[in-house]
């Protein structure tokens, strides 16, 4: 098979290198991919919001199937595009990926099948989102109807920074994505990422991950991509998972089965697990990055095969193998990030680095220099993964492994996974 990935972050480094495993595979390409993901794959510089173009390189270099990353190109409906035009796709229809898409879709969806999730209401208007706000009091969340790459969400402590926040969005702050808001109860307890394979008949859950968002120590500073990730979810107990599958992702696909627009890909179910059981904050239509990393070092089973079986909605037919251990992913960043992170460092150790089964380095933004050196390209740079028999023990590989890592202004969490308790083990 040759596959073709899109995308160029650590997400699509952990999946070409999965692909890369697979013996189904005849030729790996990603476009546009990074330095490091040219160690899997043959790197393309195409612009993959031009579906026309990436079509036609599918067709010149018999593309068989595409496995599409982010989010973006798959709102934009390159999969329908890719179907027209004869070629298999990974990942949602247009109209299914407003899953992720809009909020809005998303919340009335859960309302109409009394899927568990935050009371909210949807503005278009300002001053009626604030009398809204102050019925209901602080904290209360208002988040953007549309894509904001991750930052269309403000929960806010107080009133005045509610209030700002819809002033904000509904005056163009996140363009088109912010025309409508939606405002949101506040809900408390402990997060979890619920990942389930789906081909529009059949849904297999995957696994489960927690991440961290905050830039620093302690949950503080500023909200990034994700600084790190580990898997399986402590929190996410047996009797939670089997609620999540049935009160949240089961009534979800059955909703989108019947709007005539079924789900298929994996679908990303970003959790709160309040004191009534869980509750959804928000659907990701694609993987997350850096939770795939945390996620796929632990997958046993070929997953072009499991990609394929999707497309063919054959999905009731696989079994998925999962390796026992738990996985950790700590992600190094460049100074600056989030805000305007430094490009163009030099990376110390990391040539270096003894990859193994149970380590692994996913780049997320790196260049080759002219003497070969390794340089930093992006805000995230590279995702240090581990695998161990318990989470202490693939942490400790983690920290080991980027101990070894270094370049001017590197910055990373030392405190991973440090929320889990190790207690019993939890389901996926
Ligand atoms: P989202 O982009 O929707 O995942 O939101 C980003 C983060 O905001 C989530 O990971 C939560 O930490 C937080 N968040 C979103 N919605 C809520 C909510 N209703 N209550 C509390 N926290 C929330």
């Amino acid at each position: 098979m040759n596959i073709l990935l899109l995308g160029s972050g650590g997400r699509e480094h952990a999946l070409a290198w999965k692909i890369a495993a697979s013996p189904l595979l005849t030729k790996l390409w990603c476009a546009p991919g990074n330095a490091g993901i040219a160690r899997e794959a043959v790197c393309v510089p195409l612009d993959i919001a031009n579906h026309a173009a990436v079509i036609e390189f599918c067709k010149v270099n018999r593309i068989d199937f595409v496995v599409v990353g982010p989010e973006a190109p798959l709102a934009a409906g390159i999969v329908d595009d890719l179907a027209q035009a004869g070629i298999k796709a990974f990942g949602p229809s247009k109209a299914a990926a407003q899953l992720e898409g809009s909020k809005g879709f998303t919340k009335d969806l859960c309302k109409a099948n009394n899927i568990p999730t935050a009371a909210y209401r949807r503005f278009t208007e300002a001053e009626a989102a604030k009398a809204y706000i102050r019925s209901k009091g602080a904290p209360i969340v208002v988040k953007a109807d549309g894509l904001a790459a991750g930052k269309g969400v403000v929960v806010a402590m107080t009133l005045d920074e509610a209030e700002a926040a819809v002033d904000m969005m509904l005056s163009g702050g996140f363009g088109a994505a912010g025309a409508e808001a939606v405002v949101e109860e506040f809900l408390t307890g402990e997060e979890a990422s619920f990942f389930v394979l789906c081909d529009g008949e059949h849904a297999l859950p995957l696994a489960t991950a927690q991440d961290h968002k905050r830039a620093f120590d302690g949950d503080k500073g500023p909200n990034t991509g994700g600084m790190g990730a580990y898997s399986p979810a402590p929190v996410m107990t047996d009797a939670i998972w089997t609620r999540a599958m049935n009160e949240i992702i089961q009534p979800t696909l059955r909703a989108m089965r019947a709007n005539g627009t079924p789900y298929k890909g994996v679908l990303f179910a970003g959790l709160m697990i309040t004191a009534e059981g869980p509750k959804l904050i928000e659907y990701n239509v694609r993987f997350g990055d850096p939770e795939t990393q945390a996620i796929l070092v632990r997958l046993k089973s070929d997953l072009a095969e499991i990609f394929q079986a999707i497309s063919e909605t054959r999905l009731g037919e696989l079994e998925i193998n999962w390796s026992n251990d738990s996985s950790a992913c700590v992600v190094l960043a460049a100074r600056g990030y989030p805000a305007r992170p430094e490009i163009g460092s030099v990376i110390d150790g990391l040539s270096l680095v003894q990859e193994s089964e149970d380590i692994a380095v996913f780049h997320a933004a790196t260049s080759r220099g002219p003497n070969g050196d390794w340089l930093t390209a992006g805000g995230r740079v590279l995702g240090v993964t581990a695998t161990g028999e318990n989470l202490e023990v693939a942490l400790s590989k983690c920290y080991r492994t980027v101990a070894g890592i270094h370049w001017s202004g590197m910055h990373y969490r030392r405190d991973i996974g440090r929320t889990a308790d190790h207690g019993p083990a939890p389901a996926g």
